[in-house]
């Protein structure tokens, strides 16, 4: 997703590498949407942490020499509910409140981040199925979504426009009973398989957002070409891609969001968005450090454990001590999103989600390479998760709003906040 101009989502019991919840509270005391009740959570988050340590982490790195996403994984998540985090109790999901989801997302990040996105793309949809479709809509993809046997995708960006989303050029045309969608979506999560995709389109060419729209559109229509996923450096788990519409007809009801409002609901959710995607950082750095620290006490160099050096003990030091910022700091967008989808009123969260996503997409890049570097060349090996950290966290550089995008949303709050008197 990409975020521009008026563009408008941690706070999980931290855990060590191998995945252990541990017991300090992060989640905000008075969630206004009070999700799972937090017994049954925290049980949940339990059942989550034995998945991904049998199920995901054994196969990452397998996967990710495979070059391919993981659906087989998606549906087996399926069986405990993860693709169905947000969906209502009332309509077979878990309805989980926002800060339990994010609290599994990093769950899971500590493993694959890569899976972690791949797998909360298709939760998201489902959720905005479930709370945003018609009754038909319901009934024709949302068993389907829980289950993993159809996965989801939001299309925003395409070949020519990331960043500036307010410019693409994907053109949806009134017809008889419908709209007539032309162009091409690039980059997509889970583009790979998925076949319910949100995707926008322009309705007034030369408008710019004001005239961009959101359909629910079906993969396996006609006028809908998929293209060949995407060899990348890293993060297959994603399943990124593109595809092409060519003629594709949109029924009148799979518009979505009409003209003048489909741009600001893009631009408020990416606040959820980009929060949790502060805390999968927060929880691949954590990771990354619980596994420095292990190896630092157990090999040893010039006579003594290596983290007895002062040098690499500081650096480690250092990593920890951003690792708490980056940590307050998504708290803090959590409640701030929290709070938004409780009053409706997106505007509060777009700082709090802009620091939170800045901060801990570039220190993670750093503290991740910090991290490796002290593990020595055994660092590099594809048997521990953390190169696949260091590709994760720079996929976070980009996803949801390029870290240039957040500086430039928080310059833009600077007159504002110090220069008004
Ligand atoms: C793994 C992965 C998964 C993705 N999943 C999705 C998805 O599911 N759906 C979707 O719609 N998109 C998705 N994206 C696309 C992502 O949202 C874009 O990559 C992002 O918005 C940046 O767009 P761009 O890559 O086209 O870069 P560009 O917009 O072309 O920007 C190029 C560079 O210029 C910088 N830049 C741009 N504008 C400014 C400015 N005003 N000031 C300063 N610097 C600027 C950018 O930060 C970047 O460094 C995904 C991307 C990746 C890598």
């Amino acid at each position: 997703m990409a975020a521009e101009e008026s563009e408008i989502p941690h706070n999980m019991p931290p855990r060590s590498a191998a995945g252990n919840v541990d017991d300090r509270a992060h989640l905000p005391a008075d969630d206004p949407i009070p999700g799972m009740d937090a017994a049954v959570f925290e049980a949940f988050a339990g059942e989550v942490a034995q998945f991904r340590d049998t199920a995901v982490a054994p196969n990452v790195a397998r996967w990710e020499s495979e070059k391919r996403m993981a659906p087989e994984a998606l549906r087996e998540a399926s069986q405990i509910g993860l693709l169905a985090m947000e969906v209502p109790a009332s309509l077979g999901g878990l309805g989980m409140s926002f800060a339990q989801k994010c609290h599994i997302v990093e769950v899971l990040s500590a493993v694959s981040m890569p899976f972690a996105f791949s797998l909360v793309n298709t939760g998201n949809v489902a959720a905005r199925v479930a709370n945003l479709g018609s009754d038909a809509h319901r009934e024709r993809y949302l068993a389907d979504l829980m289950a993993g046997r159809r996965f989801g995708s939001t299309a925003l960006t395409e070949p020519g426009a990331g960043s500036d989303f307010a410019n693409i050029a994907t053109t949806a045309t009134p017809v008889e009973g419908g709209w007539r969608l032309d162009g091409a979506k690039a980059w997509i999560t889970n583009a790979a398989h998925s076949d319910v995709i949100f995707c926008y389109a322009q309705t007034e060419p030369g408008s710019r957002g004001r005239g961009i729209a959101s359909f629910l559109i079906d993969g396996t229509r006609p006028g809908f070409e998929r293209l060949p996923p995407y060899e990348l450096a890293g993060g297959h788990l994603i399943g990124t891609g593109g595809f092409r519409l060519d003629g594709y007809i949109a029924p009148a009801e799979d518009l979505i969001g009409p003209p003048t409002q489909a741009f600001g609901a893009a631009m408020s959710s990416v606040n959820g968005a980009r929060t949790y995607v502060a805390a999968m950082c927060c929880a691949m750095v954590e990771a990354t450090l619980a596994g420095a620290v292990r190896y630092g006490t157990q090999r040893e160099a010039f006579g003594k454990p290596v983290i007895g050096h002062q040098g690499l003990a500081w650096k480690l030091a250092g990593v920890q001590n951003r690792l708490e910022a980056a940590q307050l700091l998504t708290e803090r967008a959590v409640a701030a999103v929290t709070e938004s989808l409780h009053t409706g009123d997106a505007s509060a969260a777009i700082l709090p989600a802009a620091h939170a996503k800045k901060f801990t997409t570039e220190t993670a890049e750093a503290d991740i390479a910090a991290c490796i570097q002290a593990m020595g060349a055994e660092g590099l090996r594809s048997s521990h998760p953390w190169g696949h950290h260091l590709v994760g966290a720079r996929i976070a550089n980009y996803v949801d709003g390029s870290t240039e995008i957040q500086t430039d949303r928080i310059a833009r709050s600077l007159a504002a906040t110090y220069a008004t008197s």
